[in-house]
């Protein structure tokens, strides 16, 4: 591995203008998934049935674990009564679905903009179900959240339902994960001795698992700063390190944790070495393809930084800019510090400048959401649909190499394409 440039953190750009990316009802897609016993009820539009039916519509065998309620001329004009008819609605669904452990209401456009109170209904529906089961609200509203930002919003409405840590400590993960890669975290931080490790979302949300003064939280996802914060005003202590992505970024992430649950660092380097060799390893291949290859991120998913920071460190590659919908410094410090300078980093988005500076910078690979995809190819430029990388178990260090050929595989058609002509 080639050094990669000195690590100064890069200057930012704040772009204000034309965005084009998905809201936060996206994130019932996985969230629905993860949280096996959850509903999702978004109080919406028809084109909010719409985005979730095209980017989830794979449910057609099973009993779909999300819906709309769309709200009807009526409703948006006043003349109807809509505590009333979400009342009805939630009661119908209940009945028919005795099953739901917790019952999401979220917000969306719509319904921000005729100022239903989702959250003092949720209150008063769950009140008068004795709880059972919980009904809560969050706002997935394209007006306020940005794509994965539905996934932090959902998780810090469930912060005050997190039963109380009243002795001794725990490790809790902040952030979805496929099920396979927490799997392998359990084991790792098992050998670590570091444990009990809980995970936020949980597979059931019946079985929420504990937070206190005795709680050491590390987020996984770089997205879920207001859960993190949420958790820092239940008693919890917040772990601050790069996120798991990438042999480096992993070890990374492992050693932060292991170091604030007080493992002796000659442990952590025996536990770790082993995996963190084999991601390398698996690496090589993909590192001879992606190194000196230039990428840019449009601002999508908020992993524009932890990916771009592996692909440069791990893989070689040139950051041209780097897009971000929005800049948590509160996440993403500890990565900030190992971007290259060179990288052109903007915060926000002014759609059309942003088209400008790619069609003159011309990377090799330009990550971007699924809209801007299509014409770019036309264009001659090669694309990476970046929601690919929210849905693909990419943490970790067994995952490394999956991750980097996500990459590489947009290249190696391109090349195809160009050899076949
Ligand atoms: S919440 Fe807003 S942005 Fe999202 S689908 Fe509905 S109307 Fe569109």
């Amino acid at each position: 591995m080639s050094a990669p440039d000195a690590p100064v953190s890069p200057a930012v750009c704040v772009e204000h203008g034309e965005r084009q990316t998905f809201c936060g009802l996206a994130g019932i897609v996985w969230l629905h998934r993860k949280m096996r016993d959850s509903f999702f009820l978004v109080i919406g539009s028809r084109t909010c049935a719409h985005l979730l039916q095209a980017a989830a519509g794979v449910m057609i065998f099973a009993e779909p674990r999300f819906a709309t309620a769309v709200l009807q001329e009526r409703d948006l004009a006043g003349l109807a009564d809509c505590n009333e008819e979400l009342d009805r609605v939630v009661t119908a669904l209940l009945e028919r679905r005795p099953d739901i452990g917790v019952l999401f209401l979220i917000a969306s456009c719509p319904s921000e903009v005729i100022k239903l109170d989702l959250d003092t209904a949720a209150a008063r529906l769950s009140a008068a179900r004795q709880g059972r089961p919980r009904i809560l609200a969050y706002s997935g509203s394209g007006l306020d959240t940005r794509f994965t930002q539905g996934e932090d919003t959902c998780l810090a409405a469930l912060v005050p339902w997190l039963p109380p840590l009243e002795t001794g400590r725990s490790l809790l993960v902040v952030g979805a994960l496929a099920d396979v890669v927490e799997d392998q975290f359990c084991r790792l931080f098992g050998q670590l001795d570091i444990g009990p490790v809980h995970f936020l979302p949980p597979r059931r949300v019946a079985e929420l698992p504990p937070v206190g003064p005795g709680t050491l939280a590390v987020a996984a996802q770089p997205f879920v700063g207001d859960t993190m914060a949420a958790l820092a005003a239940r008693g919890a202590t917040l772990v601050p390190a790069p996120f798991p992505f990438g042999g480096e970024g992993t070890r990374a992430w492992f050693a932060a944790a292991a170091d604030a649950w007080g493992v002796a660092p000659q442990r952590v380097a025996a536990v770790l070495e082993g995996p963190a060799e084999r991601a390398a390893r698996g690496l090589e291949r993909y590192r001879a393809l992606l190194a000196g290859k230039r990428i840019s991120f449009l601002p999508d998913t908020q992993l524009e930084i932890p990916l771009g920071r592996f692909l440069h460190r791990e893989c070689g590659m040139e950051l041209v800019e780097l897009g971000v919908p929005y800049l948590d410094r509160r996440m993403l410090a500890p990565e900030l510090e190992l971007l290259p300078a060179s990288a052109r980093l903007v915060e926000g988005q002014d759609l059309d400048a942003q088209l400008d500076r790619l069609h003159a910078d011309r990377p090799d690979l330009t990550v971007c959401g699924l809209g801007l995809a299509n014409p770019l190819e036309a264009a001659g430029l090669t694309t990476k649909w970046s929601i690919e990388l929210v849905f693909s178990p990419v943490h970790g260090f067994d995952q490394a190499a999956d991750l980097a050929e996500l990459f590489a595989r947009p290249l190696l058609r391109r090349e195809r394409l160009l050899f076949e002509r």
